[in-house]
């Protein structure tokens, strides 16, 4: 890949390997081994693997680097590791750098998952976890310490879209001496910088943008050659949590359309986030993208785009929530999001069922509010299918 190409030849011809045959479309290496020309080479590649040996699949597949290498060029990122599931990523990303007694800084408003590994996972080995308010700056301040190994947050946070400010953080983090991880799925790869402005680490949930179609569970970890060859290597390899090669050849076509998807996706988001403002159903509409979020500033300094994700609060709680979710027509009830599809969701009720209404309230997830995942269907369907679900109330 050349480093001088823009991001959408990247997207397209990054990290491509051709095999002998001269093959388009990269192909798929669905072998978990590799067969070595003499014992002699076998041992060899054990003990220092070059540029293009691989061993075995849970260390390395030609499909899955392949992967790794486009999605490395287009962040900006020295190196890449490719893993099962988003999951897998952040915490991979994260327990791959920790050990007792270590202290964590991290934004309360996080993924299910991600909070969770956070607060019963990481407590259970002996990290001490501080959560804060991660768009108030001064919180980040007061709670980092000398001891403090790692600053995490999402981009963006689900469901409420409430922004961090990556460059503020990352300087208060990096000034006791602590990396920066960054889960980034609502920033998507498309829009994110996150790296050049202050990130150690960057983590995205494959199955979201970057698959973009349904198809499959992925994730990856972004950071510096040392980070990903020295700490997250070792960790994945012998814990398990590597990418499918088959996966792998699905998020690499994934990738080759994401920026004109994501960006139709951002252009559709504002369209309804514009048509809906001021709706008599609606107490509130969420979009980063739009003039009425509370950040907008950073928004356009961080990404310069919104982002795919509206969050709608709907007046008359959960019984007004479930209405509107079961009029609509185009847009369907699912849990995904970054999909070619429009899906809307109840956080209360689904992804957020496990907290506690306190928790809840803290984080602004009341019984109204619905997530709108905006897919790349003809923005006016999308704007009548929603209008028709809000006049059903
Ligand atoms: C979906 C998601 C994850 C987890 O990704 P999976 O691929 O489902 O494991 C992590 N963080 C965020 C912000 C997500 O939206």
């Amino acid at each position: 890949m050349k480093n001088e190409w823009k991001r959408r030849t990247k997207l397209v011809h990054g990290g491509t390997r051709r095999s002998q045959y001269g093959e388009v479309s990269e192909a798929i290496f669905l072998t978990q081994g590799f067969v070595y020309d003499s014992a002699e080479a076998a041992e060899a590649r054990f003990v220092q693997a070059g540029d293009d040996e691989f061993i075995y699949a849970r260390y390395g597949n030609p499909t899955v680097a392949m992967f790794e290498d486009r999605i490395a060029g287009l962040e900006g990122a020295e190196a890449a590791f490719a893993t099962a599931s988003g999951m897998a990523a952040v915490s991979g990303a994260l327990i791959s750098m920790l050990k007792a007694g270590d202290h964590v800084v991290s934004a309360r408003a996080l993924f299910g998952s991600c909070l969770y590994v956070l607060e019963e996972i990481l407590t259970r080995y002996g990290v001490e976890v501080t959560f804060v308010d991660g768009t108030d700056v001064e919180a980040w301040r007061a709670a980092v310490r000398e001891d403090t190994k790692i600053v995490f947050f999402e981009t963006i946070a689900n469901p409420t879209l409430e922004v961090v400010d990556v460059a503020a953080v990352a300087e208060i983090a990096h000034a006791v001496g602590a990396k920066v991880v960054a889960d980034n799925v609502f920033a998507t790869p498309v829009f994110s910088r996150a790296l050049e402005q202050g990130a150690d680490v960057v983590v995205y949930s494959a199955t979201k943008h970057i698959d973009g179609q349904g198809r499959a569970l992925g994730g990856v970890i972004l950071g510096t050659e040392e980070y990903i060859r020295k700490t997250v290597e070792p960790y994945m390899k012998h814990t398990g949590g590597s990418m499918s090669p088959f996966t792998a050849w699905v998020m690499l076509k994934g990738l080759e359309t994401i920026d004109l998807r994501v960006r139709a996706q951002a252009d559709n988001a504002l369209a309804i986030a514009d048509a809906l403002q001021g709706h008599a159903g609606l107490e509130r509409v969420i979009y980063p993208g739009h003039a009425s979020h509370a950040q907008h500033e950073l928004v356009k300094r961080q990404m310069g785009k919104g982002g795919t994700v509206i969050a709608l609060d709907i007046k008359g709680g959960q019984a007004a929530a479930f209405r509107f979710l079961n009029a609509l027509d185009i847009v369907v009830i699912s849990n995904n999001l970054g999909d070619a599809k429009s899906i809307a969701t109840h956080p209360a009720t689904t992804t957020h069922q496990r907290l506690s209404d306190e928790q809840k309230d803290v984080l602004g997830i009341t019984p109204g509010l619905v997530r709108l995942s905006v897919g790349i269907e003809d923005a006016e369907d999308l704007i009548a299918d929603v209008m028709q679900a809000l006049e059903a109330l």
